[in-house]
């Protein structure tokens, strides 16, 4: 039995991008479960751009973690010793663990796995949550149909990628931005979208036009920024606006004021954001039909593996540098 709990806490509320100088490292007895709590060891932590939004001052939409406390943080973990009767040790929980590698967490909080439709790494991944977005925000709120044309920002990365697939098996023409060329031949030739937009090589109004000459009906944004304002001027009528994340907004010192609102006008066309959370109750139907297309090999997601606790607040950093390649996560302790 693990003996300690390590832990990564917030030092300080960072300027910009988050790094490793806003963290401190901690180790604790583990706390061992009362009635109705469950110990478990961190397996896998995924690292998600809204973190860096929790470490603010003024989250919004959730209250902000405090310094001294641990790094706030969903991902999978496994059960060593339960005070619940419904968990058994082994069993495999989703759970807001936090930065730590052995929290001790209420069950009730908890998802036990159902490892007959993925593994814990699936769970994390094409079942988790960043393809749960995918799901809802491309067929809730964008309402893609087939033969329209759709629109991702970051499409190489846990969300977009997830999204651009969703979108051709539902028979739409998909368009992907992402930056750098590799990040590009990933979308068309392994993923097999339409076209990709290289941002980062400039011209990007013109990109824009050659890859949709007539225009995009959805646009899924998880950048914001200079690509949404270009994207409601390409809007067709009717267009939808899928407000995601704006990546490009939330460690920016200076914010870029989107100019083209006024097209919704004349297109009649609408923007809406979404929080994943709201879709909570059908999460059950996303997950079934997201596992067919597993099991029929129509859908696949790129994971950036980091390893050890200790690289997680390096992790929060490359997602604002556009280092990793696919849905990043941390491996804490073997499957
Ligand atoms: P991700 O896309 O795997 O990683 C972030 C990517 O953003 C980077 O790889 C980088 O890709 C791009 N990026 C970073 N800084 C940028 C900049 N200044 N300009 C343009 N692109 C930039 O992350 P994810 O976990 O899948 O999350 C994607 C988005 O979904 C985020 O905005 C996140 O907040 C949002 N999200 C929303 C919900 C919700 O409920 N609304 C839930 C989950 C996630 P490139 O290399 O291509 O630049």
């Amino acid at each position: 039995m693990q003996n300690s709990n390590h832990r990564l806490l917030l030092k300080s509320r960072p300027d910009g991008i988050a790094g490793p100088e806003h963290f401190q490292k901690d180790v604790q007895p583990v706390q061992m479960p009362g009635p109705g709590e469950l110990l478990l060891e961190s397996v896998y932590i995924s690292i998600d751009p809204a973190m860096r939004v929790w470490i603010s001052e003024n989250p919004g939409y959730v209250p902000p973690v405090e310094i001294g406390t641990p790094m706030r943080a969903g991902g999978i973990g496994r059960v060593l010793v339960s005070e619940d009767p419904g968990f058994q040790p082994g069993d495999f929980v989703n759970a807001r663990l936090g930065w730590q590698t052995h929290p001790t967490v209420k069950a009730a909080d908890t998802q036990k796995l159902d490892l007959s439709v993925g593994s814990p790494k699936d769970w994390i991944g094409p079942l988790g949550t960043t393809a749960l977005t995918a799901y809802f925000g491309l067929f809730d709120v964008g309402a893609a149909k087939a033969g329209e044309t759709v629109l991702i920002s970051a499409a190489a990365g846990g969300v977009g990628q997830m999204v651009a697939q969703m979108a051709k098996i539902k028979g739409c023409r998909v368009v992907g931005i992402a930056g750098g060329p590799e990040k590009c031949r990933y979308l068309t030739e392994t993923l097999g979208i339409d076209a990709a937009i290289d941002y980062k090589a400039g011209k990007l109004v013109n990109a824009y036009k050659a890859a949709m000459p007539e225009g995009c009906d959805v646009f899924f944004d998880n950048v914001g920024g200079e690509q949404l304002d270009l994207a409601l001027g390409a809007l067709r009528e009717r267009g939808r606006v899928a407000i995601c994340g704006r990546i490009s907004q939330t460690a920016a010192t200076e914010l870029y004021g989107v100019k083209n609102l006024g097209m919704l006008i004349g297109k009649r066309a609408r923007i809406e954001g979404f929080i994943v959370f709201d879709f909570n109750a059908r999460y059950p139907e996303a997950r079934a039909w997201i596992a067919e297309q597993l099991k029929a090999g129509k859908i696949q997601q790129r994971m950036h593996v980091l390893e050890g606790l200790s690289k997680a607040p390096e992790g929060l950093g490359m997602l604002f540098r556009g280092e990793n390649q696919g849905k990043l996560l941390v491996q804490v302790a073997p499957e």
